[in-house]
């Protein structure tokens, strides 16, 4: 079995002007391909060839750096698309907001938290906010990590909401005003999706 570049589900244009075409379509079609056509060719003939990318996130030492950089690339950029949508200002709701009131502070200090981890993430990384031991828990990792490798150690849980921090995902728009990337970002953000993320992972 080999992974396959998902489609969006929704146009290169539609998240504008937050973040622009331009960008989600080099991000989507060559970044994010990029890193599945390198995960393929990295799992030829292993046993990771039969597991889910989830599976291979969760033992990732197994495994040699291309294996960690691409398939992390690869869950990675899978998840950000489905937790983007313009929200026009709206904030979760149900048991999501309840744990974010419970487990963070409340939205505010959501955004203050998360807003720090994105922007003091030295060169490439993501920002998360995960379900670790039912808790909500914000962090940040470098490179193509995540939250699911048994190799990082700034958490260890389900990932429910993620930002990009790499400069491909901002620097046509925003060159090299990452913090300015990071503010619109919570206007792009699908609620509905983060939550259903959230329930399943409780
Ligand atoms: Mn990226």
């Amino acid at each position: 079995m080999s992974f396959e570049l998902p489609k969006l589900p929704y146009d290169y244009n539609a998240l504008e002007p937050h973040i622009d075409a331009r960008t989600m379509e080099i991000h989507h079609s060559k970044h994010h391909n990029a890193y599945v056509t390198n995960l393929n060719a990295a799992i030829v003939g292993t046993d990771a060839e039969n597991l889910s990318i989830e599976e291979i996130c969760k033992q990732i030492s197994k495994y040699p750096m291309p294996v960690r950089n691409n398939g992390g690339g690869h869950y990675n950029h899978s998840l950000f698309w489905s937790i983007l949508g313009i929200n026009n200002g709206a904030n979760p709701t149900g048991k999501l907001m309840d744990a974010i009131n419970a487990d963070l502070g409340g939205m505010d200090k959501l955004k203050e938290d998360f807003n720090k981890a994105a922007t003091t993430r030295f060169g490439s990384g993501w920002a998360w906010l995960c379900v670790e031991n039912g808790k909500l828990k914000i962090c940040s990792t470098p490179n193509q990590d995540n939250p699911l490798m048994d190799v990082v150690t700034e958490c260890n849980g389900t990932p429910i909401l993620a930002l990009d921090v790499w400069e491909h995902a901002y620097y046509l728009n925003y060159q090299n005003r990452r913090p300015d990337y990071i503010t619109s970002f919570w206007n792009v953000i699908n609620w509905d999706e983060v939550s259903r993320r959230y329930e399943a992972a409780i």
